[in-house]
């Protein structure tokens, strides 16, 4: 491989966190985790070093990474702060869980008569946090929304102090979840803008890498 970049140490989450309800059931969503692992992919092709950092996948993992998994948001965010300093790029592709339930019981809850009451609380926004601290650090976020795609992305990429945003737009007509396409908008906190239409996320993965490689 010919590099006409210096290697960089690319820190990447993926997946879906989950949040335990008692010692059986979490809350969670519907991510697999494959954008996080194309990108993966192609930062490891690229000759960068990737540290992955992943909830639950039911995909493998790329052999160029030994994953650290972790379960919850506030375990995602201890582990993504173990290896911040290391890191020239951080790229937030994980789905983490918004909220947690305020008390996780120690037994399986039991089936009784009427409504079960699951009252949940806020989980810390691990990517808000590292934008608060980023020093000299290209932060990349992802946004999936289900309406006003490029007004909503662009929010988030100036109240994160994010670099680059990649928007995602939730729709009936395409499922963004375990698909290998997806229609992204690539934002930048320069005013760059680029539309992906119906396009590979392994294409997504590559322009978001030389993009990075060109922002440092
Ligand atoms: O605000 P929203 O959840 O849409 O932001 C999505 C981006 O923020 C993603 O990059 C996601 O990984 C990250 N995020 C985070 N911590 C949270 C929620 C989202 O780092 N608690």
């Amino acid at each position: 491989m010919t590099m006409t970049h210096r290697p960089l140490t690319i820190l990447v989450t993926a997946g879906p966190t989950r949040e335990p309800i008692d010692p059986v059931r979490f809350i969670s969503n519907r991510s697999t985790g494959a954008m996080g692992l194309a990108i993966v992919k192609a930062a490891s092709r690229r000759g960068h070093k990737v540290i992955l950092i992943s909830g639950h996948l039911p995909l493998p993992a790329p052999k160029t990474v030994r994953p650290v998994y972790v379960e919850t948001a506030r375990q995602m965010r201890s582990a993504v702060l173990e290896h911040f300093a290391g890191a020239d790029i951080v790229i937030m592709a994980a789905a983490v869980s918004d909220y947690r339930p305020a008390a996780p019981k120690k037994g399986k809850i039991k089936k009784e008569a009427g409504v079960l009451n699951l009252q949940l609380v806020k989980n810390p926004d691990i990517l808000a946090g590292l934008g608060e601290r980023k020093q000299n650090k290209i932060l990349v976020g992802f946004a999936l929304e289900t309406e006003n795609l490029y007004k909503n992305a662009l929010k988030k990429l100036k109240e994160k102090n994010l670099d680059i945003i990649v928007a995602n737009q939730l729709s009936a007509r395409q499922n963004v979840f375990g698909s290998n396409k997806t229609s992204v908008l690539i934002l930048d906190k320069d005013g760059g803008k680029k539309y992906f239409n119906n396009v590979s996320k392994g294409e997504v993965a590559r322009e978001l890498i030389v993009k990075v490689e060109l922002s440092l």
